[in-house]
């Protein structure tokens, strides 16, 4: 809900606020923040507070290195845990990222998405709606309160306590998350041992990707709160399935869900789903370098663990890219399971809806559905299929991206630059690492 200003400076006061948390988000998906005590709120809601942006990864140059916060008002919330021993409370707001000349600044992937949006908007769409389903695991902490590598459980998909030892913590989230605004709809042990999800309404996508952000955030805060060390990496744990974050889309006009279609259209999908699906599909290999940003994502996107390998899709089966789910009317979707949860959710977003815009704008089809496990047909038969693979790894998919314009102009040259410049550090730095399965194979072999 949008609050006014003088509506934020009264719960401030009968909450006994004391510290403003302004957050933002960098190039790489990190959560930002400058944190003033509650006397400068003045300056907080009229969009004066200056930061330093030379210290934030894909941000200025030293010599111009002021910067603005500008404060969404929507995004207000009070932090149920952060409380000192004077009962004193922390409170916190999102902001856009604004130029000393108070023009947005380019390299905020928030501006990104909200551009994004603006396009969808001009041509007619009201709301591109998302629903995420964040997977995490979490690892026993030692008596130091440092994570080890042993999993909380050994449960699995929706087993019952005392198997899944998760449950506690895992109500503990829920309940924290329903008092900062979330509508949790389930929460449940997944298919590994120690890895669990929480799934919460759709909203549109800012609101979505904020609420991403505020997840982790708190997801890490109440299972370290209760002994527990929790992990959105993809694969922490090789042999066993890793964590994605699958992405649940679709947009909206003043008449309602425009990716619902006829009763005799295929599989119920409206022609603008359909274009969609052909725009998510051209572009996915450049989006995989945004939706899977790290080295480890790429050990999660093999076969046998419920992840995406290749670039497809279907109704029924879980192997594609692209699964289109059962409910149709108000909830037809489609669900994108490539992505895992260390993606930039502004930035993937954005470039999400514009391969989305780019299927719609140029009638784009997309291939035909694959309703067979594609894990069990040979490379010929994906061959005559028409399906290829995804990046194998994240140089291939930093390569593809560089070769996608239309991926580049969602998201900004600006912050596309930085984003490959700091990737191909991290993969550089992974190449000179030699690990145990080297020399496992080779040492003694040669
Ligand atoms: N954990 C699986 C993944 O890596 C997804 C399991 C599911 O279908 O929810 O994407
Ligand atoms: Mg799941
Ligand atoms: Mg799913």
């Amino acid at each position: 809900k949008q609050l006014t200003k003088e509506e934020i400076k009264q719960r401030v006061k009968d909450e006994n606020v004391e510290f403003i948390r302004v957050t933002f988000t960098d190039v790489l998906g990190m959560i930002k923040n400058v944190e003033v005590p509650v006397s400068q709120l003045d300056k907080v809601l009229n969009n004066d507070l200056m930061f330093d942006g030379s210290s934030i990864e894909g941000f200025v140059r030293i010599n111009e290195s002021d910067m603005y916060l500008y404060p969404d008002l929507s995004t207000f919330l009070i932090f149920p845990w952060a409380t000192d021993e004077h009962g004193g409370k922390v409170a916190r707001l999102i902001a856009d990222v604004y130029n000393k000349d108070r023009t947005p600044f380019a390299g905020d992937p928030r501006i990104a998405l909200k551009n994004a949006v603006k396009k969808a908007e001009d041509e007619g769409f009201t709301a591109f709606n998302v629903g995420t389903e964040p997977e995490f695991f979490l690892f026993k902490m030692d008596e130091n309160g440092k994570p080890t590598m042993e999993l909380n459980d050994h449960g699995s998909y929706f087993d019952l306590a005392p198997m899944d030892m998760g449950e506690d913590v895992r109500r503990k989230i829920v309940l924290t998350l329903e008092k900062m605004g979330f509508e949790v709809e389930a929460a449940h042990h997944e298919v590994a041992e120690g890895q669990h999800e929480v799934d919460y309404k759709y909203a549109d996508a800012i609101d979505a990707a904020d609420k991403i952000q505020t997840f982790k955030l708190v997801v890490k805060t109440i299972a370290r709160e209760n002994g527990y060390y929790a992990t959105f990496m993809p694969k922490p744990v090789a042999g066993i399935n890793g964590s994605g974050m699958h992405v649940n889309m679709s947009l909206f006009t003043k008449d309602g869900n425009a990716f619902d279609g006829k009763d005799d259209d295929y599989m119920g999908l409206s022609t603008t789903a359909m274009n969609f699906l052909g725009g998510l599909l051209k572009h996915a290999p450049a989006i995989t370098a945004i939706a899977n940003p790290t080295v480890n994502s790429y050990k999660r996107l093999i076969p046998g663990f419920e992840a995406p390998v290749y670039i497809a899709w279907s109704a029924s089966n879980r192997s594609p890219m692209v699964r289109v789910p059962a409910s149709r009317g108000m909830a037809t979707r489609l669900e994108l399971r490539t992505v895992d949860p260390t993606t930039n959710p502004y930035t993937c977003l954005a470039a999400i809806l514009v391969a989305g815009m780019d299927g719609i704008d140029n009638h784009l089809e997309p291939m035909a559905s694959v309703d067979r496990n594609i894990y069990l047909m040979d490379e010929n038969e994906r061959k005559k299929a028409g399906i290829k693979n995804l990046p194998d790894t994240l140089l291939d998919a930093l390569e593809e991206l560089e070769q996608d314009p239309t991926i580049i102009d969602a998201i900004g040259s600006h912050i596309t630059d930085k984003f490959i410049e700091a990737k191909r550090i991290e993969y550089s730095s992974y190449r000179q690492y030699v690990s145990k399965w080297e020399l496992d194979n080779y040492f003694m072999q040669y």
